[in-house]
């Protein structure tokens, strides 16, 4: 379905927008074994911005099956720290102290590689990606009136 190809793709769920929202929900809809067909209109590996990751992140990537590979990538992060633009004062808050904490650190990434590994990722549980393609219009079909 790049340019040049012309021919009919048929799915159960078409997911557009291959960040880490559309990854992330194509792999899981493919692991309960619905088909999914995947469009990025960037190619892997694009720029992005938002490269500070959270703690709360990290058990979905575990279940996801790609915190190894983010863990490689990542730079670890303890926690944040807020600086004051005027050079008054610094606030730290350390992952260890939050509410309830599981995981007390987190990963700083490149979300070129990191939304590279989400999406590679669903490729690998049977989505059907294609890269380089922007979806311009979409036609839905009638839905037939509920009784
Ligand atoms: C300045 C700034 C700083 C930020 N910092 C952080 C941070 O430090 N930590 C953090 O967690 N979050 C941060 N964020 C938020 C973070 O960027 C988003 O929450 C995250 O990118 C959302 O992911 P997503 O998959 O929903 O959307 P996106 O990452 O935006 O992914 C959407 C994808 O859809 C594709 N797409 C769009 N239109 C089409 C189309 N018509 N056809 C095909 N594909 C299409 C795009 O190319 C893109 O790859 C920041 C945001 C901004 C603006």
């Amino acid at each position: 379905m790049n340019g040049s190809d012309t021919a009919s793709h048929v799915c159960d769920v078409l997911v557009i927008g291959g960040g880490p929202a559309g990854s992330t929900a194509a792999t899981l809809l493919a692991r309960q074994g619905v088909s999914v067909i995947l469009l990025e209109k960037d190619p892997h590996r694009r720029f992005h911005i938002g490269e500070s990751l959270l703690p709360c992140n990290l058990p979905l990537l575990r279940d996801l099956g790609v915190l190894d590979k983010v863990r490689e990538i990542g730079v670890f992060k303890p926690g944040a720290e807020f600086v004051s633009d005027r050079g008054e004062g610094r606030l730290a808050f350390p992952f260890r102290y939050a509410i309830s904490p599981k995981d007390t650190h987190a990963y700083q990434v490149r979300r070129s590689e990191f939304d590279e590994i989400l999406f590679r990722n669903a490729q690998s549980h049977g989505v059907k990606t294609f890269e380089g393609l922007r979806v311009t219009r979409h036609v839905l079909p009638p839905v037939s009136p509920r009784r």
